[in-house]
């Protein structure tokens, strides 16, 4: 193997090789497949576990807003669910112990 060009990618079966596929246009292989699969399911199981600890007061301000606003539920709900993530990510950093390593 002949050693020129940008440096070595990833192997097939990750993140950065599945995106190489993709980029080049080319179906992507079993094991990149299931390397991006992984990934999103992980990123789904931590945006529910988020979402579960802020829907209580999420959902009743969003429900008093839309009420005495007139706006659509819908809306004033995605835009109360951003915001409470957004107040208990701040909280998270607040209250996270430097010794909880
Ligand atoms: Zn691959």
């Amino acid at each position: 193997m002949t050693k020129r060009g940008p440096a070595p990618s990833q192997p097939c079966g990750t993140k950065s090789a599945y995106a190489r596929h993709i980029r080049n246009g080319e179906p992507a292989c079993e094991p990149c497949r299931q390397a991006i699969r992984d990934y999103h399911r992980q990123r789904r199981a931590q945006t529910a576990r988020i979402r579960v600890t802020t829907t209580p007061d999420v959902v009743d301000t969003a429900a008093n807003y839309a009420a005495a606003s007139g706006l659509p539920l819908d809306d004033v709900y995605t835009a109360a669910l951003a915001a409470g993530i957004a107040s208990l990510n701040k909280r998270l950093r607040n209250t996270r112990k430097p010794d909880s390593v």
